[in-house]
């Protein structure tokens, strides 16, 4: 039995979360917690359903819209602020925290339950991208687990056990290459917001969509995997993998590669993050390779997608630099998205802001909330200076 809390229980990780708890039924999983950005509707239909003991929304601006919810009266309580998230990370009757917020927001209250030794299923990949070398020494101290959500990590993880980590010899992350693969430079300059939502494979949240268009997912997973693993990010390779079938894999010392594929549905790395080590049968169709038939293989291209070679130069740059990178990041694809900026305006942003940083090399977490705060800034007034 896992008693689990959500953060960001009505974004799309969040609701497919809530499909496989529903799924192994309340006798295997409990929801203790649920705590949701803004949206007041989608949250009071999963309180009904799932009857948490703790609900909060970080959007002190829904409080009306929350109390619309139950006209009969009869509201649950319900925290507000961004302080909830923590709240709900540090509950007694939770075990496992579900991390699955946008953003940096998550960081303070993935420590707060790792600081309570909780177990971590980590989807919210700018927390170890911003604070990773803090956040994975917290976890070594206080014993507490951390699973990875994203499809790749959850694939490099499978493909890593069982086997001695010092005979890696490379983690090759997969990417889909966004809906702009086959794109000229003039094209993806030129791409709406329409456009760029368009994802070939996967549907997700707006600001992964993006990311995924400017390929900085990938580089941000870059910076997840060097963490999570503990590899130095010159031995992380990245290939282009359109069908975004075989989710990543590990080159051992020896030449041979471990691979995971699955059917894509974030289903899967979500169910093996809450119930690992066992494999537990679920509803999603499975691969069929008769249809499938071929799977290909690219080199990522650094010219029309920029982000790819600032991710590595932030990493090679350390301290501060990927949270200024990540909060850079969030800015100008919040710019793009509300039409201030072009898409190829987001890596120069970021490039710019990580020009003008003054480096701090082992960075406490305050310092590294500067940085992401000096990073948003200044990329704000970068963006107001051109539209
Ligand atoms: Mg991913």
């Amino acid at each position: 039995m896992i008693n689990i809390a959500i953060l960001g229980s009505t974004g799309s990780i969040g609701r497919r979360a809530l499909d496989v708890l529903r799924d192994l039924g309340p006798d295997h999983a409990r929801v203790r917690a649920l705590v949701a950005n803004r949206s007041a509707e989608r949250l009071a239909d999963q309180v009904r359903e799932f009857r948490p003991d703790f609900v909060g929304l970080v959007s002190e601006e829904s409080a009306t819209d929350w109390a619309d919810q139950w006209p009969g009266g009869g509201a649950p309580d319900v925290s507000f602020g961004p302080a909830c998230l923590e709240a709900a990370a540090e509950l007694d009757s939770v075990d496992v925290v579900v991390v699955a917020t946008v953003g940096s927001i998550g960081l303070r209250a993935t420590l707060a339950a790792i600081a309570r030794g909780r177990s971590i299923a980590l989807a919210n990949k700018e927390v170890l991208v911003c604070a990773g070398d803090i956040v994975m020494a917290e976890a070594r101290r206080h014993g507490s687990r951390i699973m990875p959500i994203d499809s790749e990590h959850s694939a490099i993880f499978q493909c890593l056990w069982g086997n001695d980590p010092r005979a890696v010899r490379r983690l090759i992350l997969t990417a889909s290459g966004g809906p702009f693969r086959g794109a000229t430079l003039e094209k993806i300059r030129g791409a709406t917001r329409e456009d760029a939502l368009a994802h070939p494979t996967w549907s997700m949240g707006d600001k992964i969509t993006i990311d995924s268009a400017t390929m900085m997912n990938k580089g941000l997973e870059l910076i997840e995997a060097h963490h999570l693993f503990d590899i130095p990010h010159e031995r992380i390779d990245i290939v282009v993998h359109p069908e975004s079938i075989l989710h990543s894999m590990v080159e051992f010392l020896d030449g041979s590669v471990l691979a995971q594929l699955s059917t894509t549905d974030m289903y899967l790395p979500i169910l093996n993050a809450l119930t690992w080590p066992e494999r537990i049968p679920n509803p999603v169709p499975p691969l069929d390779f008769a249809a499938i038939r071929s799977l290909t293989f690219e080199p990522p291209d650094p010219q029309r997608f920029p982000c790819l070679g600032l991710a590595h130069r932030s990493i090679a740059e350390g301290g501060t630099m990927p949270a200024v990178l990540n909060a850079a990041n969030e800015v100008a694809v919040a710019g793009f998205l509300a039409g201030e900026i072009g898409l190829l305006d987001i890596p120069d942003l970021i490039g710019r802001a990580m020009k003008a940083h003054s480096l701090v090399a082992e960075p406490s977490l305050e310092e590294i909330f500067a940085a992401d705060a000096w990073a948003r800034r200044e990329v704000e007034v970068l963006c107001s200076s051109r539209t």
